[in-house]
């Protein structure tokens, strides 16, 4: 096993959006955790930080090395940052994802890249308990998957967020599929190939704040709605029919009323 740890090639990539207090601690605790196999690239994808991140990136490439950050010209949300790691990962190397601000194990990440290197294309991290101070988004989460499982025909895996580790062919299966408005999660259970799923504990964020307030997260819920459910769209072809012949029916009755003067 670890012959062929030392062997592979990991990339990992951070999406960041105003991590400045967060990323130093999190490249130490990746390298500790990795610390038996070769050292991971880091692949950052800065989406438009307004605070020091990008600063804290071009200083982790002079002292750490294997670094190296894709700058966006602006915010354009973390999944669109995701999808653009998974482009420019190298060929032939097993891409890890995971967010810059502690939130996700490297631990957990060590255990990820194992499964694709048994074998796995894909192997993405279950929250099985999530901490946090915020009760409703805490809800909210738990609501939104089983909602979306319920009405989606492709098989979602619940609690499973961006965390995870794919293997080359599928980090390339999944930056080509060229979608506008990617919703990973549910893009990757529709790829197919073998994943599996490993639970851990997902612990509050260790400094910072989230960007995603309440109108992103919606944003996020609709495009993994609409992206991945007929229902909705059959739902309204539904209610408009049902609309139109009550509307024809109404009509028809004031013409009789009318033809026939009652
Ligand atoms: N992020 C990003 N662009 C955004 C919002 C977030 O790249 O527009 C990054 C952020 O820096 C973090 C990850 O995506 O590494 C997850 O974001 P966040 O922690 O805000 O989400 P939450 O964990 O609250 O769902
Ligand atoms: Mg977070």
């Amino acid at each position: 096993m670890s012959h062929s740890l030392n062997n592979t090639s990991v990339v990992i990539v951070l999406p960041v959006h105003n991590e400045e207090a967060t990323l130093a601690g999190v490249v130490e605790e990746i390298d500790a955790a990795f610390s038996s196999m070769a050292l991971p690239m880091l692949l950052f994808v800065d989406d438009g930080s307004s605070d020091r991140s990008r600063e804290i990136i071009a200083q982790l490439i002079g002292s750490r090395g294997k670094v190296c950050c894709l700058a966006f010209s602006r915010n354009f949300g973390h999944q669109a940052a995701v999808m653009a790691g998974l482009a420019y990962a190298p060929d032939g190397c097993i891409v890890l994802v995971m967010d810059a601000d502690g939130q996700d194990p490297p631990s957990v990440a060590l255990e990820l890249v194992h499964q694709v290197l048994y074998g796995f294309d894909i192997a993405y991290g279950i929250r099985q308990k999530r901490e946090g101070k915020n009760r409703f988004k805490r809800l909210a989460y738990w609501s939104f998957y089983r909602v979306l499982c319920w009405l989606s025909s492709t098989n979602l895996p619940l609690d499973a967020g961006d965390f995870c580790a794919y293997s080359s062919r599928a980090a390339r299966l999944l930056a080509n599929m060229g979608e506008s408005y990617p919703y990973i999660r549910g893009l990757r259970a529709w790829i197919g190939l073998n994943q599996v799923g490993v639970p851990y504990y997902r612990p509050d964020r260790v400094a910072g704040e989230t960007s995603y307030n309440l109108t992103r997260l919606i944003r996020l819920a609709l495009d993994g709605i609409l992206g991945f459910s007929l229902k909705p769209l059959r739902f309204s072809l539904y209610l408009g029919l049902i609309t139109f012949l009550l509307c024809l029916l109404l009509g028809l009755i004031y013409l009789m009323l009318y033809v026939f003067n009652i």
